[in-house]
């Protein structure tokens, strides 16, 4: 391999069609820069031999490393094989040791082998064979002027293994590149990206990179080799604090993970009481591992009986104020903390759209209630975006405001109004 650069090539009509999507392309990625590796194209390339031979070409002419995934299949309409031999001009061989794998899988499932299978044997003279853990179709790379070449089986849990077989054995010496996230939620990405200016020049040797998804502003911060660890958590470090108090930890389980550890360390249990978010606020809180330790439960409480009913919300406050409004929100919270004999209650009333909103009250309004230990809390919001954005930012609106609470910060979240 020449340079470190990759092309990446997905196989299969059905992801051409949007029938299913290619998320090989994103994970292939992903794991190749985690070594240093860049991809420099990712083609996505239908069942059609002659074009594959060409893109493959094409890759290999480029002298990096050219990853294939898909079309490995029993099927003739599978037929990476073939257009690997066409592209590097030398014929396909039965691999003996392959053959004995594809044989050996179906005689492990007590059924006889269809002669098609035989198929998945074949691999390009001069390429070596991969094993495959979990299926049937075995892998192959191999080397061809200064390129290096890797065909590896479309189903996700063959393919993820055999790449790390394949890096191991290409790369023996490439180690993963230390890497640390830092998110924040309830900050704008330009005030993000100011906040960290300097540490996202494109001339610093480890710039920052900054991207937005679901609302949570994430900070990339990637070692150029084993040895920057230190450097990348002194980075690390620097963008937490200038994104002090939205950031929260690079972990896994998002904000609900954090608020959980919050309510662990605090020995506290939250209840919730939806409206507008309908669920969508217990289940995040319920999709952390281990969260019955510190979450109780909750209500529903869509139609405005369900807030008296079930909530003992006095009916005079929602005539006087509307079920969207502070005192509502603070009177759910109250209710279902106090019904379920929790520490914290968290609420949500709001008007996700498209109809119902009003002059006063436009789609996008909110209310978030907080009661517990301190007292009883109502924040207003004005959430852009359609349905699902504003019932996931109030989501997300609601464990901030949680975490805020606990550090008695005294912070506008993005989006927050006077009201
Ligand atoms: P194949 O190796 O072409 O027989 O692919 C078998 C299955 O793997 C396909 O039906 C898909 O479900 C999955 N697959 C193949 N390529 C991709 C890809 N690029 N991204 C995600 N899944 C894929
Ligand atoms: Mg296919």
């Amino acid at each position: 391999m020449k340079d470190r650069k990759a092309w990446t090539v997905s196989v299969g009509d059905e992801l051409l069609t949007g029938e299913s999507l290619d998320t090989h392309g994103r994970s292939i990625a992903r794991r190749l820069a985690s070594i240093g590796v860049a991809v420099v194209a990712h083609a996505v390339v239908g069942d059609d031999r002659r074009r594959l031979a060409h893109t493959m070409r094409e890759a290999i002419e480029g002298g990096g490393l050219l990853i294939v995934t898909g079309g490995l299949g029993p099927t003739l309409d599978d037929v990476t094989r073939e257009a690997f031999a066409e592209a590097l001009g030398e014929p396909l061989e039965e691999d003996p040791v392959g053959l004995e794998h594809v044989e050996e899988w179906f005689r492990s499932t007590g059924r006889e082998m269809p002669p098609g299978n035989r198929r998945q044997a074949l691999r390009p003279r001069s390429s070596r064979l991969l094993h495959n853990a979990h299926g049937t179709a075995p892998g192959f790379w191999g080397t061809r002027s200064g390129a290096t070449y890797v065909a590896l089986p479309g189903p996700p849990r063959e393919m993820a293994p055999m790449l790390d077989l394949a890096l191991a054995e290409i790369m023996p010496e490439a180690s993963p590149r230390p890497t640390r996230l830092v998110r924040a939620f309830g900050i704008g990405e330009s005030t993000a990206a100011r906040r960290i200016e300097t540490l996202m020049e494109r001339t610093r040797r480890l710039p920052v990179a900054t991207t937005v998804s679901d609302s949570i502003v994430t900070a990339r911060i990637r070692g150029a080799s084993a040895d920057d660890e230190g450097e990348v958590a002194t980075l690390a470090k620097t963008v937490r604090e200038a994104w002090a108090p939205y950031a929260f930890d690079d972990g896994s389980l998002g904000l609900a993970g954090v608020v959980g550890e919050g309510c662990e360390a605090r020995g506290v249990r939250v209840s919730t009481a939806e409206s507008c978010t309908g669920g969508l606020l217990g289940g995040e809180l319920t999709a952390v591992p281990g969260s019955s330790v510190w979450y109780v439960g909750g209500v529903v409480a869509y139609e405005n009986e369900r807030k008296v009913e079930d909530l003992g919300v006095p009916a005079a406050l929602i005539d006087a104020a509307g079920a969207v409004s502070s005192d509502v929100a603070k009177s759910m919270a109250d209710g279902v903390r106090s019904r379920t004999g929790s520490d914290i209650g968290l609420s949500t009333t709001g008007i996700a759209g498209p109809g119902g909103g009003t002059e006063d009250k436009p789609v996008g309004t909110v209310w978030i209630g907080v009661s517990d230990a301190q007292g009883t809390v109502a924040r207003c919001f004005q959430f852009p975006g359609e349905r699902s954005l504003v019932r996931r930012r109030t989501v997300l609106a609601t464990l901030q405001i949680l975490r805020f609470r606990w550090d008695r910060v005294d912070a506008a979240l993005l989006w927050e109004i006077d009201a």
